[in-house]
């Protein structure tokens, strides 16, 4: 009996050794800041998780291997402001109607594994965007609860403050926690304290940030208290880039980034990028970039409105950045263990053994460039970032030349 197990031993040992991981990409530059790599690494994949991450791991110990010369791998992108509560609804703006996307058709192709809805879906229809979307999609999706009952329906529904409910907002966060990570106020305009107050009582009953697009007001509510008075550090300010009507925009009138932003930020507060159809303009970024004010987290504001114009893809809002002389490490790292750190979810964001074998593979290709901001105005660039291969829990959802494939023979 004792050589019976001898031998399923010994032939267990055997067959580990001439296959033991899934697959293995070669040869690439990998960064990883969460584990402060940023150097060439090859990187190995069992059962959908990292199984090893070193200098030259043999690719005979891989059933498929995967050359990423002159490439880059990254932990799978989180595109942590979209909208994904697509849906058919007439009249409702982005809560289950067109203006959002369903997810998949918009992420593996730019190697984003992860995305976040921010608000579109509120307390009263979340079931609803978590068994349409969020059970539906290969992506995985994350969610800010909207504070308004019907979430992003548009008009008047977002301005109606009796449908602003902490506690029915709480309760619905906690009973998806496995997939919401904070509350979302957006587009309420007045002159009027009680949406963001009451956002952040239902952030401080479920123990989670709150995000909000400050919206607009005649006069204009004062940034500084929000930043310095109104939120709390790990909260989310939105769109930090935009310049829109009834909103202190955070560089001033004379080029300046406002004293309060700078102090916010030091204070925890957090600031991101949000690009959207109307969110992003150079007067704003350019300066604050200059002047040391960085985003803490890049993101989209992926809808339809957004998607075919300035802001385009995920790939296309990091480029602008690297472009804007942003290091490729740190456009990478607020595109991936930022958003997982400050959402808390540090299992995400990072190529750790062990850690979920969500993988993105980047091509830097050099030309000449133009990347647009919402008020038609370009700025021209010699670097623009592609995805080649996407993994998602270890499989591959998106190769864009075929490079895990094997080339094709005739059989002849
Ligand atoms: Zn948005």
């Amino acid at each position: 009996m004792k050589s019976l197990w001898l031998i399923v031993f010994l032939a267990g040992c055997l067959s580990l050794g001439a296959q033991q991981y899934d697959l293995v990409i070669k040869n690439a530059h990998l960064i990883d800041v969460k584990n402060d790599l940023d150097e060439s690494m090859d990187v190995a994949v069992l059962d959908g998780k990292i199984a090893e991450v070193a200098k030259q791991i043999p690719g005979d110990k891989a059933e498929k291997v995967v050359d990423a010369s002159g490439m880059y791998v990254v932990p799978g992108l989180i595109d942590m402001h979209v909208h994904v509560f697509h849906g058919t609804n007439q009249d409702q703006y982005i809560s289950n109607s067109f203006t959002s996307l369903p997810p998949d058709g918009f992420t593996f192709r730019n190697g984003v594994t992860t995305v976040v809805d921010a608000g579109s879906a509120g307390w009263r229809n979340f079931k609803t965007f978590r068994e349409q979307t969020i059970e539906n999609s290969k992506t995985r999706v994350l969610a800010f609860v909207n504070i308004v009952g019907p979430g992003m329906k548009g008009g008047a529904y977002e301005q109606n403050l009796a449908d602003m409910d902490p506690k029915l907002t709480a309760i619905v966060a906690r009973q998806n926690k496995d997939v919401v990570v904070g509350i979302k106020l957006a587009h309420y305009s007045g002159h009027d304290w009680t949406p963001l107050e009451r956002t952040v009582e239902a952030g401080e009953q479920v123990n989670m940030p709150v995000m909000i697009d400050f919206g607009g007001a005649n006069p204009a509510l004062s940034i500084k208290t929000l930043l310095l008075e109104k939120l709390r550090p790990g909260d989310i300010y939105a769109h930090c880039f935009a310049h829109v009507g009834g909103r202190m925009p955070v560089v001033d009138e004379h080029g300046k980034v406002r004293p309060c932003v700078h102090e916010a930020q030091d204070q925890g507060v957090l600031f991101e990028v949000g690009h959207g159809g109307g969110s992003f303009v150079y007067e704003q970024a350019l300066p604050a970039l200059e002047q040391d004010f960085l985003p803490d987290m890049i993101s989209t504001d992926l809808h339809t409105g957004s998607m075919n114009a300035g802001m385009k893809d995920m790939l296309n809002v990091m480029s602008k950045f690297l472009n804007m002389g942003m290091p490729l490490k740190e456009v990478i790292a607020r595109s991936s263990w930022a958003p997982a750190y400050h959402l808390n979810r540090k299992e995400l964001g990072h190529l750790s053994v062990g850690a979920v074998a969500d993988i993105a593979v980047l091509n830097m290709k050099e030309g000449d460039f133009g990347f647009t901001d919402v008020r038609g105005w370009k700025m021209s660039g010699d670097k623009k970032l592609e995805c080649e291969l996407t993994l998602r829990e270890g499989k591959v959802v998106w190769d864009l030349n075929g490079i895990s494939m094997s080339e094709w023979q005739s059989d002849k």
